[in-house]
């Protein structure tokens, strides 16, 4: 089996579309009252105010949808720009950091993975009234996060234990670049 078939049966296990209903009804929901990023140029997506991190079953998700290894440069050069490797805390939480995500096309709708594969944290964040990107007052649906976290909880849990097992992994969220970073490592090192 190649690395990449690997990965495909990974994500086919994992019903990567069904784990993110919840948030695709609310978005779709939104856009039926004409909330929408149509008008909006993609602030989530850059350091103004993207933190956002993944699990490695999302990492996996997205590192399956990548046909480019040159991306490894983009990863590392976006880890060194915004320091994402330099851990500020207070000794028992590490502060999130921002970062322009290395995949962001710059544009309108600029996000280049398909809605059933990308991070939780992406989803759920979205206008809350028509010219919200002007008011800036876009937000993450913390509930819905919840409710579609507590939904398959144990199946996620179930999944991110056995990846992190056999990919060696010692963490259990990380920003998108590191995370990354790490699966390609890991997947070089097990020569899968
Ligand atoms: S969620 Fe808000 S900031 Fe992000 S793309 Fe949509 S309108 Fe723009
Ligand atoms: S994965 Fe897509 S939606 Fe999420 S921050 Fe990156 S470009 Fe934006």
């Amino acid at each position: 089996m190649t690395f990449f078939e690997w990965v495909q049966g990974q994500i086919q296990e994992a019903r990567s579309y069904e784990r993110r209903s919840l948030l695709l009804t609310s978005m779709d929901e939104l856009e039926k009252a004409s909330i929408s990023c149509a008008q909006c140029g993609g602030t989530c997506c850059t350091f103004v105010a993207n933190s956002m991190q993944v699990t490695p079953l999302e990492a996996l998700e997205v590192w399956a949808q990548l046909n480019d290894l040159s991306i490894l440069e983009k990863l590392e050069n976006c880890v060194r720009f915004y320091r994402l490797d330099y851990e500020i805390g207070t000794g028992k939480t590490n502060m999130r950091k921002t970062y322009t995500c290395p995949f962001f096309l710059k544009q309108n709708l600029g996000c280049p993975f398909p809605f059933e594969y990308k991070p939780y944290g992406c989803l759920a964040f979205n206008p809350v009234e028509v010219d919200s990107f002007q008011k800036e007052n876009c937000c993450s649906n913390l509930t819905l996060l919840e409710k579609r976290e507590g939904q398959f909880k144990e199946f996620e849990n179930e999944m991110n234990d056995r990846l992190r097992q056999m990919l060696g992994l010692s963490w259990e969220k990380k920003d998108l670049p590191r995370a990354l970073i790490d699966v390609y490592n890991c997947f070089k090192r097990l020569a899968l």
